[in-house]
C-alpha cells in the first residue's frame, strides 16, 4: 500500500494520482494528445518493450491523465491496479474476453445491455452462459463443477435492489477456483468494497456515480495487477480506451465523490421512508428499509445504502405512467448516478425486453418506478413525489 493510500476515502478521492505541473497546477492537466515524442530511438525502444514506464500512446493507455485517473480509481476499490474504459459495457466485454472464455454465471438481475452481451452475443463466441436467480443459488457449485470460470453479479441490483452475499458468494466460487467479478456501480465504492469482502474483480459503468454529472460515459475495472495486465491488451486492440478528456472529467468527478453520495444516500433513505408511508404506495425498495428483504445483509455489508430506490405504484402499469408523468423535478430518463433526479419505469426500458412472464419471475411488474436520487433538496424531491401521486 503507497502512502497516500493510508489515508481515508475522501483525501485519496481528492490527491490519490496527481499529477502537479511544472506551472503549479493542483490537478493532472488534460494531456490532450495522441502520441508522445522521445528524444532517440533506444529510448522510444525502452518504452515499447517495457524497459522504462513511459507515456507512448493514448490508445494503449499510456498517457499521464489516463494513467493518472487509474491510480485513483484502483485506490477507491482498494485496488492493486484499474484500467479506465471508454464506458462500462467496455470494461465488461474485456473482462468477459479475457477471462470469462470457460464460461460465465451470472447472478440475478443485471443491466439490460449486460443481460445482452452475456446471453446472446457471447455464446455467438462458443462461450458458455448461464443466469441464477438469487433464489436458485444451489445450482452454482454444479455450473463451476463442470468448469464455469467467472461468476458476475450486481449488488444491490437493478431494479429490486436485490442484496447477495460477496463474501459467502466468494467462498463458494474460490473453493472451485473460480473468479468472482462484482458490479459495483449501483454501490460505488463509498458504500461497499467488493474486493476486501472477497471479489477479485469489481466492475462500473463509471457513467453513473464515479461520473456523477450525467456528462460522461467512461468505466472501470479494478482488481489484481496480474489480472488486468492480461485485461489490457484486449482493451488496447478493441480500442476501448477512454478520451484524455473523458479521463480528466471523471477524475474531476471522484474528487467530490464520498460528498455526493453520502448526500444522495441520506436522500434516498428519507425518500423511501416517505414513500413506505404513503396510500399510494404499495411498495417501496430500498436496502436501507427496515423492511426491506435484504436489509440485514445490506447493513453487514454496506457503510452506506445509496441513491437507488423502486417504488410501485398501486394500480400497475398505467398508473405508474401517469404518476411518472407528473414528476416535475424527476426527468424521465434511463441512467443513475447523476446530480439531477431521474425516475424510469424498468417496464418501459431497463426491463422492456423481457416478457411478462420473465419480468415476473424476476418480481419486476408494471407498476415499478425506479428512482435515482440527486443532489437536489430532499424536501422538494418528497413534494415533486407526493404531488404526482396525489
Ligand atoms: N452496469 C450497470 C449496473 C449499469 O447500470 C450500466 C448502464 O446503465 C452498465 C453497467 C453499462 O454502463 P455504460 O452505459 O457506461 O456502458
Amino acid at each position: 500500500m503507497s502512502e497516500s493510500d493510508k489515508h481515508g476515502l475522501s483525501t485519496r478521492c481528492v490527491h490519490t494520482g496527481e499529477l502537479s505541473d511544472a506551472h503549479g497546477s493542483p490537478h493532472t492537466p488534460i494531456y490532450n494528445t495522441t502520441t508522445f515524442a522521445f528524444p532517440s530511438t533506444a529510448a522510444i525502444l525502452d518504452v515499447v518493450e517495457g524497459r522504462s514506464a513511459g507515456s507512448l500512446y493514448t490508445r494503449y493507455g499510456l498517457n499521464p491523465t489516463i494513467q493518472a485517473l487509474e491510480q485513483k480509481l484502483a485506490s477507491l476499490e482498494g485496488a492493486q491496479a484499474a484500467l479506465a474504459f471508454a464506458s462500462g459495457m467496455a470494461a465488461e466485454a474485456a473482462l468477459f474476453l479475457t477471462h470469462g472464455r470457460e464460461g460465465i454465471v451470472c447472478i440475478g438481475d443485471a443491466y439490460g445491455g449486460t443481460l445482452e452481451l452475456i446471453g446472446q452475443q457471447l455464446p455467438l463466441l462458443g462461450i458458455p452462459t448461464h443466469f441464477l436467480l438469487g433464489d436458485e443459488l444451489d445450482r452454482l457449485d454444479p455450473l463451476l463443477a463442470d468448469g464455469a470460470q467467472m461468476v458476475f453479479f450486481e449488488t444491490p441490483s437493478n431494479p429490486t435492489l436485490e442484496v447477495f452475499d460477496i463474501a459467502a458468494i466468494s467462498s463458494q466460487v474460490h473453493a472451485h477456483g473460480a473468479l468472482l467479478v462484482v458490479d459495483n456501480t449501483f454501490a460505488s465504492p463509498v458504500n461497499q468494497q467488493p474486493l476486501s469482502l472477497g471479489a477479485d474483480l469489481v466492475v462500473h459503468s463509471a457513467t453513473k456515480y464515479l461520473g456523477g454529472h450525467s456528462d460522461i460515459t467512461a468505466g472501470a475495472l479494478m482488481g489484481s495487477k496480474e489480472l488486468l495486465d492480461a485485461v489490457w491488451p484486449w482493451r488496447k486492440n478493441l480500442g476501448q480506451t477512454p478520451a484524455p478528456e473523458t479521463a480528466s472529467l471523471l477524475a474531476r468527478s471522484l474528487r467530490s465523490l464520498v460528498v455526493r453520495v453520502h448526500r444522495q444516500n441520506s436522500s434516498a433513505l428519507a425518500i423511501a421512508r416517505a414513500m413506505e408511508a404513503h396510500p399510494r404506495v404499495a411498495r417501496v425498495l430500498h436496502p436501507g428499509l427496515d423492511s426491506f428483504l435484504g436489509h440485514d445483509l445490506a447493513a453487514h455489508q454496506m457503510s452506506g445504502f445509496g441513491g437507488m430506490l423502486t417504488i410501485e405504484v398501486e394500480g400497475g402499469g398505467k398508473a405508474a405512467a401517469a404518476v411518472a408523468d407528473r414528476f416535475k423535478l424527476f426527468a424521465i430518463a434511463a441512467s443513475l448516478g447523476g446530480v439531477e433526479s431521474l425516475a424510469t419505469q424498468p417496464v418501459t426500458t431497463t426491463h422492456h425486453g423481457l416478457t411478462p412472464e420473465e419480468r415476473s419471475r424476476r418480481g419486476i411488474s408494471d407498476g415499478m418506478i425506479r428512482l435515482s436520487v440527486g443532489l437536489e433538496d430532499p424536501e422538494d424531491l418528497i413534494a415533486d413525489l407526493q404531488q404526482a401521486l396525489q
